[in-house]
């Protein structure tokens, strides 16, 4: 029996596929075309890893052939595809239609073909479902995993940003109100996780370019800097993809993880504390980048709304990563690919 991984050609799935061979299931990943399906297994190089081709998300039908053909080999799904990225042409297209047809459409074809052989359903939301955004700055609010963005389709069409949270959002929604609704008719399990930013290596030193997947840019942006006005400020909360990739992978096996919106975060950050990391543990990138004001980092003292995963972490009995071993893990990797290490 088989783990269904998609998005599995991005940054996170590849992780997720790689927990998964690692812990020797078998997987069958869905790649948007046959030639990044090809080039993924080649990359693998695992006789347990397949590829199947899905087409684009937003097309309801995309899951349909996977599951007529290999519905009955598969037991667990993690649904990881969705856009993940700000430069785009259309809020709608690019991101909106995309993120909610393609949970509507897994979990369609699931109950068109495999309602039998599937047991277990993971999909990767995101902190952006979480927050009130407009409501960060108050220090008396906790977010959780109770917690619901209330952005609405028409007013998360702002900047890419907030679409993007929006996508997420109605994405996840989408998928609970699915699983409320279909619990008779489907035998699987169902559970989201919620990482933040998430950082860390790539699986293959070969995937790292000149720019790379969007959270991690943020610290490749930190590491070519001269000067702060290179550096796009930005403060959120992060989580490492190798800690993210685990957890989906548990929730498949872990009976106590089921029903539940698994936040995965580490803490709180921002582009100050990425800078004192870097500073203190890389020589060669000293007096190349800047300092900043290193007293200015908000890691340990975060200001405005609580954001707390209590309940997620006590489920999890593992200790998430640091940033200084987030910001280590990729610009070690960073480093070696520009032979400075
Ligand atoms: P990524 O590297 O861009 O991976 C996204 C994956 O989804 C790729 O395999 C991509 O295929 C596929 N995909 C996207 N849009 C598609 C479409 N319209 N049709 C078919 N396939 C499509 O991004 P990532 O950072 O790994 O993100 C993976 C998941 O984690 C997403 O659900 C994202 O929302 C979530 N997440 C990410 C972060 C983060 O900080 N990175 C934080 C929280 C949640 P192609 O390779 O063909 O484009």
């Amino acid at each position: 029996m088989s783990v269904f991984v998609t998005g599995a050609t991005g940054f996170l799935g590849k992780h997720v596929v790689k927990e998964c061979l690692d812990k020797n299931y078998t997987v069958i990943a869905a790649a948007r075309n046959q030639e990044k399906g090809d080039a993924l297994v080649k990359q693998f190089n695992n006789p347990n890893l397949s590829a199947v081709s899905i087409g684009d998300l937003e097309k309801l039908d995309a899951f349909d052939e996977t599951f007529k053909n290999h519905g009955k080999d598969i037991k667990y799904v993690i649904h990881c595809a969705s856009p993940a990225k700000w430069d785009i042409d259309s809020y709608e297209k690019d991101l909106l239609i995309p993120a909610r047809n393609g949970v509507r459409g897994i979990l369609e074809s699931i109950k068109k073909y495999a309602s039998d052989s599937v047991e277990n359903v993971v999909m990767t939301s995101s902190f952006m479902t979480i927050p009130d955004f407009s409501k960060m700055g108050d220090s008396s609010i906790t977010f959780n995993e109770d917690s619901w963005n209330p952005t609405t389709w028409e007013t998360c069409q702002t900047d890419p940003l907030n679409a993007y949270a929006g996508s997420k959002t109605f994405a996840e929604q989408e998928a609970w109100k699915f699983y409320k609704e279909n619990k008779d008719a489907v035998k699987f399990k169902f559970s989201t996780v919620l990482p933040s930013y998430i950082f860390g290596p790539q699986v293959f030193d070969a995937d790292v370019h000149e720019h790379l997947n969007a959270s991690n840019e943020t610290i490749n942006q930190i590491i070519h800097a001269t000067k702060m006005e290179d550096i796009q400020p930005l403060s959120t909360q992060f989580c490492s993809v190798k800690d993210v990739a685990k957890v989906h992978v548990l929730a498949l096996e872990q009976e106590n993880l089921s029903g539940k919106r698994l936040f995965v975060t580490s803490g709180a950050f921002d582009v100050q504390d990425i800078l004192n990391h870097l500073n203190a543990d890389f020589s060669q990138l000293k007096g190349k980048i800047p300092v900043g004001t290193p007293s200015k980092g908000i890691e340990n003292n975060p200001p405005g709304a609580v954001i707390e995963n209590k309940r997620t972490r006590e489920l999890l009995e593992f200790p998430l990563k640091s940033l200084k071993q987030c910001v280590d893990d990729v610009t070690e990797q960073v480093l070696r690919h520009e032979g400075k290490l």
